[in-house]
């Protein structure tokens, strides 16, 4: 099936087209459309059907839209829905790497592994038409590290550590990301219900 991806971020269309690698996802990019939808839901669940819905408007053929982000315990799930944007208070986003460094900071009084938990949270939405609405959430529990390793994955990947595995995401490689990722999950969960469509 032909899926067309709420976003243009590449990253997320490269994880995307792996782990659901019988079908085949298209950015708005790629087929002419000006994709830009305002975030302005409460909740991952609220801004993935959001975005589902703003593109289905303009596309009419069938959508998959992810909203996620990092939520960190000890920070009330800060940044939460405002992972993207986070530590940029107004201004231009800040690269990856900048962001990392700044979550880093912010959590530097917070000094034990089980002060540091967070999750990894996915809510992937996919219209086939008008009339048939998919939505799913997961998430992938691990803690923020103390310092950023590995150079896999993207945005927060290096700060994230999976006790399971002893490395952060960014350091346990792509393939091993897709299968227990909360994207990956998530998709997994919306590929069962797509089978023969
Ligand atoms: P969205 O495009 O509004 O869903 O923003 C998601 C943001 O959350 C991204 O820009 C990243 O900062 C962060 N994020 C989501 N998924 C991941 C992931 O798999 N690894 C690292 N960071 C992620």
């Amino acid at each position: 099936m032909e899926l067309l991806l709420a976003t243009n971020n590449q990253h997320k269309k490269h994880e995307l087209s792996q782990i659901l690698s019988g079908h085949k996802i298209i950015t708005p990019d790629e087929i002419g459309i000006d994709f830009d939808c305002d975030e302005t839901g409460t909740t991952f669940l609220a801004n993935s059907l959001l975005k589902a819905e703003t593109l289905f408007k303009l596309a009419g053929r069938p959508i998959i839209a992810d909203d996620s982000g990092l939520c960190v315990d000890s920070l009330g799930g800060e940044p939460g829905i405002y992972s993207a944007r986070y530590g940029s208070s107004g201004g231009p986003d800040l690269s990856s790497e900048d962001r990392n460094l700044y979550l880093l900071d912010k959590m530097k009084h917070l000094e034990t592994t089980a002060e540091r938990t967070a999750h990894f949270v996915c809510c992937m939405s996919l219209i086939i038409d008008e009339y048939r609405v998919y939505t799913v959430q997961e998430s992938v529990d691990g803690s923020i590290t103390f310092e950023p390793a590995g150079c896999g994955g993207f945005g927060y990947d290096p700060v994230f550590f999976l006790p399971r595995y002893g490395m952060t995401v960014a350091e346990i490689g792509e393939a091993e990301k897709n299968k227990i990722s909360h994207r990956g999950r998530a998709a997994s969960r919306l590929a069962k219900l797509i089978i023969g469509e």
